[in-house]
Order: structure tokens, then sequence, then C-alpha cells
């Protein structure tokens, strides 16, 4: 399922988020900036991952019955009018 790939990506953003701000305050407190300098790229990355899981996640809802990107929450797909279920 896509909906999952897109839950676990922004699990793994947020993760990955928590675990380097944390190793980024450790470094500040021990006054390693060339590691807070990599921290902070790392944060960076982190942080479009989450954006890009966010996208996903938004964009990839799909009609069970013919495939289509749904543009609007709803539930009846506005394309082939079947039904869909919600989250
Ligand atoms: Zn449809």
């Amino acid at each position: 399922m896509m909906k999952k790939a897109a839950i676990i990506t922004i699990a793994a953003a947020v993760f990955v988020l928590v675990t380097d701000l944390l190793a980024m305050g450790l470094m500040i407190a021990d006054g390693n900036y060339d590691g807070v300098a990599v921290c902070a790229y790392i944060a960076a990355a982190g942080f479009l991952a989450l954006i890009a899981g966010a996208a996903m996640r938004l964009a990839l809802r799909k009609c069970p019955h013919c495939g289509k990107v749904l543009p609007v929450s709803g539930r009846f797909c506005p394309y082939c009018g079947g039904r869909v279920d919600g989250e």
C-alpha cells in the first residue's frame, strides 16, 4: 500500500529529526560545532523527507474502483461515482 509507505516515511523522518536534534543539543553542550553543522544537514534532510511523506500521504488517495487519484476528500469518486471508503 502506498499509504503505508507514506506513513512509514513520515515516521522515519520524525524519528531521524528527533534523534538528530537530541544529538545536536548534546554537541552544542560539548562545543562540537563541526558535529552541529553535520546535524544541521541531517535535520534539513529529515525535514525534506517529512514534507515528501506528507505530500505522498495527501497525493496518493486513489479510487479503489477506477484507480484515479482523488483530488478531494469525500465518500464518492468524482470520476466514476464509486463509493470510496474513508481512512
Ligand atoms: Zn473512481
